[in-house]
């Protein structure tokens, strides 16, 4: 089972639709912890990411997510812009003049992982995003071809397990302990985004 151009496409519009559902409940997850605008800044890249992938063609599913990285780069704004911004170009890199199965996948998400790690210069267990994508990475190791029930499984256990950890970067680490029993926002959005992946491949 391949990742193809249509699906990749259907998966940020998905993306799209979740971030807007949820755009009020990520901005308050942002508020307990953060400054408030995590589904301000999420809605308003992921609408224009809707409104263009459709209308445009693309040769091979690296330039759909070179463009996605293109626009959450200029219009998501904050830390998650440049840090999502980040992981999709990364994506896109790694997966140049490929068919996407399940091992180019697999190292597509570990490009977007190392990317996330330098550019936030975080590691796992520091209640961030890389919370999210890490265990989803180890989910694909496992398994050999792109599993969506599995990824989604994985990012959602991971996402609620950041509610447990004590925030050491981004906004929520000036928080110190008092961070804790919240879920971290961008790990919640980072959620939908592989939710609307198994949602995408399920059809
Ligand atoms: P800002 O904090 O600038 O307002 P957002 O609210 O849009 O930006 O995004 C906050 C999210 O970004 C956090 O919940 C966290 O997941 C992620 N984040 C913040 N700083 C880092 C970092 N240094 N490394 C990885 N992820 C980070
Ligand atoms: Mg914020
Ligand atoms: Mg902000």
């Amino acid at each position: 089972m391949e990742l193809d151009v249509r699906q990749t496409v259907d998966w940020m519009v998905k993306a799209n639709e979740k971030v807007q559902e949820q755009k009020d409940y990520l901005s308050q997850l942002d508020r307990a912890i953060g400054d408030g605008d995590h589904g301000i800044n999420m809605a308003r890249g992921f609408q224009e990411i809707a409104n263009t992938l459709p209308n445009e063609e693309f040769e091979e599913v690296s330039d759909v997510l070179k463009k996605t990285a293109t626009i959450v780069m200029s219009k998501v704004g904050g830390a998650s812009g440049p840090l999502y911004g980040t992981a999709f170009l990364k994506m896109s890199m790694e997966s140049k003049g490929s068919n996407v199965d399940g091992e180019t996948f697999e190292k597509m998400v570990g490009a977007a992982v190392e990317g996330l790690k330098q550019r936030g210069k975080a590691k796992e267990g520091e209640k961030t995003m890389i919370d999210v994508w890490s265990p989803v990475l180890d989910v694909l190791k496992e398994v050999s071809e792109i599993n969506g029930e599995k990824i989604r499984e994985a990012a959602h256990t991971a996402m609620e397990a950041t509610k447990d950890m004590v925030a050491t970067k981004g906004r929520a680490a000036y928080l110190k302990e008092r961070s804790k029993d919240h879920l971290d926002p961008g790990s919640v959005s980072s959620y939908y985004l592989f939710e609307a992946l198994a949602e995408t491949l399920e059809k």
